[in-house]
């Protein structure tokens, strides 16, 4: 068994969250026919992350709670940076988590109402275009202590706007010439209230609607009508919104059109980990990592190759919960969760990573036996295998010490060790190379120990595991560390980026380790998880495949290693 350095919190009724809280209350009152209709909108500017999967399980799992229905909706509003791409790669992480969604939308698919509403505004009075420049039109609106200066073309008349706003439509002005903005509150303290920006010109093909739009909705138009047209009751965000949720209603107000409710939760932040998919596109872009899916990505595409299941995700999302203010989480407890996960699941194996030779001298040449291993000794059901043990084996280069410290009980010279499933053996003697380097060791064995089990009673104070030399399979694993070295890679001096923080040994192949041959064959099986026994648990990379060889991935270590690194330092 594993330490779990995490209680759980058996027993405990568990409580609600603020926002099922909401919602309870909610469907008490009959509000929106006691309906719950949630919706999670990613742009397809990137691929999604760790803190998109915490919104992803809020809003899915608020649908599913409250037998109501969840949307996926492309917020794709911005021709300039979003890609049918990315559009995939976001409903196949999706699906991979375990989650369906009730309808697929796209903000683009209300394109023609959002125009004609806007169209409306103008005919209402509570719409103009403007010429202001953006960096003249941020000065006119000052600061929040005093009222804006109204911008000079903010008294067109209702006819001239029109015929502005339809000329931008098709496309007569450049980029930034004119913006579509709506007559809000000069004075208000909230500068998103002081005439908000509702169209921009950006002459760009977009990824669905190609060339039939040269004007986009801002967020802020777009995002509160997008979900009133799907019918959205509660439309959940992070707490950047919240100063933006004056503007969402008012728009609804002002449209007169059915009114979701914003709440707004704290966005997850990890440690050791940038989360903006700008930096992250960086990243790749700069190939600071081998791709979106590198398996030191907090993608969730990064985590999967990594070995992450999609229950130790969600397992992992429930841990944190839901709350009202911004935080940092530690990523050991991601680490936590993923091996809560994989023990239960994982298939054991023996493989050695930095191998050295074992002779066992007394031990009839040629002889193969096959010993009996346990799959999983969290889950019986995996039942048993074969394990082929011979003359010649293979054990970890750290598992031996020539002259070890006091407290170092593996294998050294006349001491005995217990191999896993195996016999007790004793080292007699170690062969060098003409450096100095040890190239085999000499052992014997006891063959009374068969299985491991003592023959009289007498104790060995460790078991190693081992591969049988002339039956290993060479296999390449990789050792990943965290991607950042300091725990708040964006917090840098003057002059320095959050690249300056990444950590140059993030990556370690180990090209030669020798794996038992029940792993034979999972080459076509990319993403297989594996306990490597005392290594860590381990997962087949999809190059495997494509190389026809077996790769591996280190998931994780058995135990919070790190923390005690840290604590010392
Ligand atoms: P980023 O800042 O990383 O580019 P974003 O907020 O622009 O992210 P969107 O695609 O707009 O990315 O996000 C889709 C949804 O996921 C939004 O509702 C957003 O609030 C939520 N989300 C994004 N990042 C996080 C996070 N770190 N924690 C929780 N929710 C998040
Ligand atoms: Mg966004």
């Amino acid at each position: 068994m594993e330490e779990k350095n995490i209680p759980e919190e058996e027993g405990k009724k568990p409580s609600l969250n603020f926002i099922e809280e909401i919602i309870e209350g909610d469907i008490a009152n009959g509000k929106n026919g006691g309906r719950v209709h949630t919706r999670f909108p990613p742009e397809p500017n990137g691929y999604l992350h760790i803190g998109h999967a915490k919104s992803i399980c809020l809003n899915f799992g608020i649908g599913q709670k409250y037998h109501g229905k969840t949307n996926l909706r492309f917020d794709d509003t911005n021709p300039a940076k979003e890609d049918t791409e990315y559009v995939d790669a976001i409903r196949d992480d999706i699906h991979w988590l375990g989650f369906d969604w009730d309808g697929e939308y796209y903000a683009s698919d209300y394109f023609d109402q959002l125009y004609q509403w806007a169209v409306q505004m103008i005919k209402n009075g509570r719409a103009y275009v403007d010429d202001l420049s953006q960096e003249e039109a941020s000065e006119y609106r000052g600061v929040p202590t005093k009222p804006a200066t109204p911008s000079p073309y903010r008294d067109r008349s209702v006819e001239e706007n029109l015929d502005l706003f339809e000329r931008m439509r098709k496309g007569e002005f450049p980029n930034g010439a004119k913006t579509l903005r709506a007559k809000g509150d000069l004075s208000s303290p909230n500068m998103h209230m002081r005439d908000p920006f509702m169209y921009r010109i950006i002459h760009q093909e977009h990824h669905r609607t190609g060339n039939k739009w040269c004007i986009y909705p801002m967020y802020d138009y777009a995002h509160g009508q997008s979900d009133s047209i799907e019918g959205i009751t509660h439309s959940i965000c992070t707490l950047e919104f919240e100063v933006h949720r004056p503007l969402y209603d008012w728009f609804i107000k002002t449209l007169n059109i059915h009114a979701p409710q914003q709440i707004e939760f704290a966005r997850l932040n990890l440690s050791y980990t940038v989360m903006s998919k700008r930096k992250l596109l960086q990243l790749v872009q700069e190939k600071h990592v081998s791709g979106w899916d590198d398996p030191r990505m907090p993608t969730i595409c990064g985590l999967r190759r990594r070995g992450y299941t999609p229950e130790s995700i969600r397992l992992f999302a429930e841990k944190i919960g839901v709350a009202k203010r911004d935080n940092v989480i530690d990523v050991s407890l991601l680490e936590w969760c993923v091996r809560e996960d994989l023990n239960k699941k994982a298939q054991r194996v023996m493989v050695v990573m930095n191998p050295v030779k074992v002779v066992i001298d007394n031990y009839p040449e040629g002889q193969v036996e096959e010993l009996d291993a346990v799959n999983n000794p969290e889950d019986e059901t995996m039942g048993m295998r074969k394990v082929k043990f011979s003359r010649e084996l293979y054990i970890e280069r750290e598992d031996f010490m020539e002259n070890p410290p006091k407290k170092f009980f593996r294998l050294s010279p006349g001491t005995e060790v217990r191999l896993r499933y195996a016999y007790f053996i004793t080292c007699t003697s170690v062969e060098k190379d003409t450096e100095g380097n040890i190239t085999t060791l000499h052992c014997t064995y006891d063959p009374a120990s068969r299985g491991g089990n003592s023959p009289d009673g007498r104790k060995v104070k460790s078991t190693i595991h081992w591969v049988s030399a002339p039956h290993a399979l060479d296999v390449e694993v990789r050792v990943f560390d965290r991607l950042f070295a300091t725990p708040a890679p964006d917090e840098v001096e003057e002059g320095k980026t959050f690249l300056d923080n990444l950590n140059p040994e993030s990556l370690q192949v180990l090209p030669h380790c020798k794996a038992e041959a029940f792993l034979q064959g999972f080459e076509k099986k990319p993403l297989a998880h594996f306990q490597f026994e005392r290594m860590g648990y381990f997962s087949i990379d999809p190059d495997s495949e494509k190389e026809n060889r077996l790769i591996f991935n280190k998931t994780v270590g058995l135990k919070d290693t790190w923390a005690k690194i840290s604590d010392k330092a």
